[in-house]
């Protein structure tokens, strides 16, 4: 089972938030149904056995945040969202 861990994000409280240093992961345990597409796509930021089991800042380079964005959009409920920096 997936735990929050994460911080809270106020405006969807629902939503834990993990940061990293290009983008930022939010997470919604009530839309996971545990395929584990994340898990098995990147586990060097998806592993359910760390805590926090998200880790966004192994993204440190654009190439792998691009790699992080396209692991977040076959999420198929949109339990993880990528969450974009300010620009
Ligand atoms: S890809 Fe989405 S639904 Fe599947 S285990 Fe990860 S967070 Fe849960």
């Amino acid at each position: 089972m997936i735990k929050n861990k994460g911080k809270e994000n106020m405006q969807d409280p629902k939503r834990k938030l993990y940061t990293g240093p290009l983008v930022d992961v939010s997470f919604d345990s009530d839309l996971c149904i545990h395929s584990g597409n994340c898990v098995r796509s990147m586990p060097e930021i998806f592993n359910v056995k760390a805590r926090p089991w998200v880790n966004p800042s192994v993204a440190d380079t654009a190439q792998k945040a691009d790699f992080l964005r396209n692991v977040v959009s076959t999420c198929p409920r949109h339990a993880l969202r990528i969450e974009e920096h300010p620009a």
